[in-house]
């Protein structure tokens, strides 16, 4: 794992040989595993990085890292930033599994490709998972909670940017796991959170419509057609405040949903957007809509500690060091 932890950590081959005076040739090849690095130079590394020694000389074959990964982001984020991201995903998921361990949620999500015969649309996957989780054909109030109950693993943190709002990958083997970025409001949060259940449930592999078909998952799984339609008739800016708070999803989602049940008409949807700009809510909506707070991590943490564990028996397991850990997971409990 030595070079995912150099990635996620920001850090060229270069950077890192300058900074332990060991050669960039030996890095690569210690990274692709064609050798094994002694004692020292594994110590003088870890320290580097910040990481325990077990976590840089894990082999990745015991990781089970995904080869796709799927994130909802805008197209100029940086190639560099999506592969730090990645990386970061991975070493979550080790840091999840130790963790969890045998407090590990029962999986009760599955995966439900889409039909290349176009007999099942992703609204109809939508409405299948609904029914998997037990949601009802209701605004979702707790949706990272309900997935966290699927045995989908939710994580929130700073992604480091604004351009990119969530990352998932669901490796054989082990749980779906989102880190979803703390900096967009909830209502764009959970939209996301949505859109990359979507992905994990969707798409084992990329497709060229994937996003649009992610969309179109998260749209039906916040926004039931059956539910939601009739209140969506007649459609005014008071009208969609109100109803955002209803939802828990954008005005903006919330017109588009409109339009794409045929209950606002192409005139109407220009009108209506028109006046959401000039009212300034295309960059700043009212309504603030309450945060989606996941729960299966800090009760674990919570019960190893109860359990008699110390914060440095949890982060060893997690392959953390203690100040990571504490920085990432436990912030309010220890
Ligand atoms: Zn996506």
């Amino acid at each position: 794992m030595l070079g995912t932890v150099r990635v996620a950590r920001g850090l060229t081959q270069h950077d890192l040989a300058q900074e332990t005076k060991i050669s960039q040739g030996l890095l690569s090849k210690a990274e692709s595993g064609v050798i094994a690095l002694d004692e020292e130079r594994l110590a003088v590394l870890a320290e580097a990085l910040g990481a325990p020694q077990d976590l840089i000389s894990m082999p990745v074959s015991e990781v089970g890292s995904s080869p796709y990964v799927f994130h909802r982001k805008r197209s100029t984020l940086p190639v560099s930033k999506v592969n730090q991201l990645r990386a970061e995903l991975d070493l979550t998921h080790v840091q999840v599994a130790g963790i969890l361990g045998r407090w590990a949620p029962q999986l009760r999500l599955e995966r439900i490709p889409l039909p290349e015969d176009g007999f099942d649309s992703p609204e109809d996957i939508a409405r299948q998972v609904r029914s998997a989780l037990g949601v009802p054909e209701a605004p979702v109030m707790h949706l990272a909670r309900a997935l966290e109950e699927a045995g989908v693993v939710v994580v929130t943190r700073p992604l480091g940017s604004t351009r990119i709002d969530a990352i998932v990958s669901w490796p054989t083997g082990r749980s779906p796991l989102v880190l979803l970025g703390d900096h967009a409001p909830a209502d764009r949060q959970r939209f996301s959170l949505a859109h990359e259940l979507a992905h994990a449930v969707m798409h084992q592999v990329p497709t060229e419509e994937q996003e649009s078909e992610a969309d179109r998952f998260a749209s039906e799984f916040l926004m039931p057609a059956a539910a939601i339609r009739p209140q969506l008739e007649g459609l005014t800016i008071p009208k969609l405040a109100k109803l955002k708070a209803t939802w828990g999803v954008s005005m903006a989602a919330l017109l588009r949903r409109g339009r794409d049940l045929g209950l606002v008409n192409d005139a109407q949807y220009r009108q209506l957007n028109v006046e959401l700009s000039r009212a300034g809510y295309r960059t700043n909506e009212p309504v603030e809509v309450p945060r989606e707070n996941p729960a299966l991590l800090p009760r674990v943490i919570q019960e190893r500690l109860g359990s008699g564990e110390t914060i440095a028996d949890i982060a060893r397991s997690a392959r953390m060091t203690e100040g990571e850990f504490i920085e990432l997971y436990a912030g309010g409990t220890a």
